[in-house]
């Protein structure tokens, strides 16, 4: 495990949590904003696009919050902070700017060219 201290760990964990609760939130907003939204007389023609919810967007983010998941476990594994790739430390700033971070930016960058359109979805 990366080297942090207790300050440090405490700061990310409340990184990671602030971070899971926005994106939950976020979720729950899109999916009754589109239950709102939805105009009954239209499902009849609307079966199989359902209504206007944006799926691609939610996915993203339970996405991230599985992400997000993981790192809070690790975090309670002594396993946090460590790149899954290659096993150097991912770094505490990015961490904290990033928290579901779990590539060092080498590994990341490197993952982004193998993989672009996972790592940049079209909108
Ligand atoms: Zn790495």
């Amino acid at each position: 495990m990366a080297n942090f201290t207790e300050d440090q760990l405490i700061q990310l964990k409340t990184a990671l949590e602030k971070r899971y609760l926005a994106l939950k939130d976020e979720v729950n907003n899109e999916l009754s904003r589109a239950r709102a939204t939805r105009d009954p007389e239209q499902d009849v023609y609307a079966d199989n696009s359902p209504d206007d919810l944006d799926t691609a967007l939610i996915d993203r983010q339970i996405n991230e919050m599985r992400e997000l998941e993981m790192s809070m476990e690790y975090l309670n594994e002594l396993e946090f902070g460590d790149c899954i790739d290659c096993g150097g430390e991912i770094g505490f700033e990015r961490l904290l700017a990033q928290p579901s971070a779990q590539r060092c930016i080498e590994c990341q960058s490197k993952y982004e060219k193998a993989f672009p359109q996972e790592a940049n979805p079209s909108l």
